[in-house]
Parts: structure tokens; sequence; C-alpha cells
């Protein structure tokens, strides 16, 4: 099967489909039963019966199956977002007195629900790599959990050698994947347990929905559907599930021409004088570039790059001169978006994890890469004006 066929008909020719190019979207808070017997039955399997549309609905559950194909999962869980999507898997898995192992730069809330998992007696600890890991391993780790590319600084981890590792001291492995989609990394494949992605971003891909998934092995799946899922009440609705399938039925085109511009864009600004460094994973300047070519197939357009100042108000000028790029938070939509941690964070935060001032974060998106070069370019000379 190939991504192509998953994305715009993997289970598509189901009866109830009758033909339309387009799946119904169930609009139904509930499902009736013909007997008592066959309700009690349902009830047993909430996790695969519709039920209540807190825990199933069919439309949901189309987008699920063609998740779960394409990390080549065995089952997909939908929510509301995508860290229903993380909370719910990363609590699906621990207990009081237990650790988790954070490896890398991973999404702010991210960390910051692992900071409020401490008041129900959950720890974790950040390390910057494996070496690390090795140090702050202890009896009650039970998580390993990452992204590759990492966070705002997008450097490449070796997933199979990560997900073995942690495979070997008993750790289950979590990734959140949603800077390749399914299409260009499949961790899954690599030794990774779990997947996790905000469906926000390049998978909804027209910044029209809010919604995330995790993937991975029915065993692990399966206790999350009927516990997290249902308790934390992070449902996915019907309505998002039928725009996440049609943004899946034109992933394939738009991801390979985010790759296209963002790539040009990319090479415009690491060769531009103002420009400290630029860190994109499809740079052959880029340290992790051999790695990602080795367990990616291809490469988003979300970066980011170092202004050569340090000034905030430099960065502030340099965002506002900007006319094509919008400045605004997330990413992975048909529109260029462009944010700046200098004005988004707190000046001490960020000197703690490290994050110079003129760091900007461009989300490329499917506007023609020479108008999009061209107001970088006009950006940049207004700033050493
Ligand atoms: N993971 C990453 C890498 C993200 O950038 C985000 C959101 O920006 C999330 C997860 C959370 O997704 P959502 O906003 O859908 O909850």
């Amino acid at each position: 099967m190939d991504d192509d066929w998953i994305c715009g008909r993997l289970g598509e020719d189901e009866p109830w489909m009758l033909g339309a190019v387009n799946p119904p979207v169930f609009e139904n808070s509930l499902f009736t039963f013909a007997s008592a017997e066959e309700l009690g039955e349902a009830i047993m399997n909430e996790d695969e019966r519709y039920v209540y549309w807190r825990g199933t609905n069919p439309t949901v559950d189309l987008l699920q199956r063609k998740l779960a194909a394409l990390e080549r999962g065995e089952r997909a869980k939908c929510f509301g977002s995508g860290m229903g999507a993380i909370s719910a898997t990363i609590s699906s898995l621990v207990s009081a007195g237990d650790h988790v192992l954070v490896l890398g730069a991973v999404y702010g809330p991210t960390t910051q629900f692992l900071r409020y998992l401490e008041k129900f007696g959950v720890t974790h600890t950040h390390v910057d790599d494996l070496a690390e890991c090795a140090g702050a391993i202890r009896a009650e780790t039970r998580v390993l959990y990452f992204e590759s590319p990492s966070y705002m600084a997008y450097a490449v981890v070796d997933v199979a050698e990560v997900a073995g590792w942690a495979r070997e001291h008993g750790l289950v492995s979590v990734m959140d994947n949603t800077w390749s989609t399914p299409l260009f990394q499949k961790p899954l494949t690599m030794g990774v347990d779990l997947v996790v992605h905000s469906l926000s971003k390049y998978i909804g891909g027209h910044s029209d929905l809010v919604g995330g998934v995790v993937a991975g092995s029915a065993e692990l799946i399966r206790p999350l559907a009927l516990t997290e899922y249902q308790l934390y009440g992070a449902a996915m609705s019907p309505h998002d599930a039928a725009k996440a399938i049609k943004g899946l039925r034109t992933l394939p085109v738009r991801m390979a021409a985010h790759q296209e511009r963002g790539l040009a864009v990319a090479g415009f600004l690491a060769g531009h004088p103002r420009v400290r460094a630029v860190n994109h994973p499809g740079l052959p300047s880029h340290p992790g570039h051999a790695l990602a070519l080795r367990q990616m197939s291809g490469f988003s357009s979300l970066f980011s790059f170092e202004l050569d100042t340090e000034s905030r108000q430099d960065v502030g000028r340099f965002l506002d001169k900007l006319r094509h790029f919008r400045i605004g938070v997330s990413w992975g939509g048909f529109e260029s978006l462009v944010n700046a941690p200098a004005l988004t964070v707190e000046e001490s935060v960020r000197a703690t994890m490290g994050v110079p001032t003129g760091l900007v974060r461009l989300s490329v998106g499917l506007e023609p890469a020479d108008v999009l070069i061209k107001d970088l370019g006009l950006a940049l000379e207004g700033l050493s004006a």
C-alpha cells in the first residue's frame, strides 16, 4: 500500500460511503442498538464500537485508519489537539513514583505538562543526548520522550539508536513526528513504540483545525483509548476529522511544494551576510544532514535562523518589515508565518534554553519561493539601515 493511496482512498470503499468522494460527517453524539444485549456487548468494547462521540465516531475512525497506515502502526487514536494526544499518551504510561526521560529540545507545553505531572508524583529529567541518558535513567524510569528534528533547533536525533536503547532498558519510547509528517519519516519502522502528532500543522494544512493523534501497537493504544481518551475528554470532532481527511488528500503534493520552497528560502538565508546560522536539516551544511538523509525521505519547511544581532528591537523591526510572512504562532499551513522567541519568551528563560536573541522561526508556506526570498531580502536590508 503506498502513501498516496492511503492519503486519498484507504477506507473509502465502505458501503456507508455510498460512493461519495468525501466521507459523511457523522454528526451524532450517540448510537442506538437493536437489543439490550447488543448495547452490553458494545459497552465492553467501547474503544472499537460506536457508543458515544467522546469515545468513538466513524468519521474520526476513518482518519485513524489512514494515520495508522501512514505510520505503519496497528492502531491510531485521534484527539481534539496535539497536546490532548501527548498528555493522554504520557499519562497512560506512568503512575505515581515513575520517571520520564526527555531527550533534546521538545515542544514547550510538553515540558509544561511533565512539570504539571510532578503534583501526581511523576518526575522527569531533560538530557541533551543518548550519552547523558545512561547517567539519568533510574529504576523508576518508564518512558523516553523525544522529537526529531528537535524543537526550534531542528537538531537530528538518531531515531533507531534512541529507540533501540529505550527498548534495551525496558522503556516505552514516544516520539513527536509532527515536523516530518508520516510521509517523510516513519519512526515506528525504526523501533519507536508510539508516535504522536499535532494534526493542526501540515496534516490539516489549512490552518482551520486543531487536532492530534497517537499511533502504535494495538497493545499500547487500546488502554489509552479506553481510559485517558474517555476520561480526559479531549475527543476529536467528526468535523475536524473530515477537514484532516481533506488535508491528507493533498498532503503529498503540498509536502513536495513545502520541501522545495523551504529549501530555496533556507539556501538564500544561509548565503546572506546578516544571517549567522540557518537550522534546516535539509541543508548540506547542517550537522545532522547525513543522518537525516538516512532516516527521512524528505524535509518540511519549518526552520529557524539567527539574525546577526543581539537586539530584541532589531528582531521586532525585521518581523514588521516582512509583507508575505505573516506574524503568528503555529506552522505547517498554506500561509508563510514568522515568529521569534525574543518577542515571546522571557529573556531569563530564553537564556537557560540557550536560544539566541536573533533567532527567528519561519514556516514556509505555498507562496512562490522568489516572492518569499525577495520579502526576506528587503527585510534584511532594512536591518542594516
Ligand atoms: N508538537 C509540536 C512539535 C508542536 O509544534 C505543537 C504545537 O505547536 C504540538 C505538538 C501541540 O499541538 P496542538 O497545538 O495541536 O495541541
